[in-house]
């Protein structure tokens, strides 16, 4: 699973693993950010990919 500073590939919605499930939107090639609630490195977990057509 992505983690804090990994790049992104594959655009959708992602969930932090800490206890704030903080979503976020990344896009392919974006780096994940640390959780923005808690400000920790988190893991992210895909909710669902995004396409781009
Ligand atoms: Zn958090």
């Amino acid at each position: 699973m992505p983690t804090t500073g990994l790049k992104c590939d594959t655009s959708g919605i992602y969930r932090s693993s800490c206890n704030a499930k903080t979503e976020i939107a990344l896009s392919k090639s974006e780096t994940f950010p640390p959780c923005s609630h808690c400000r920790k490195a988190v893991t992210w977990t895909l909710v669902r990919a995004t396409t781009h057509k």
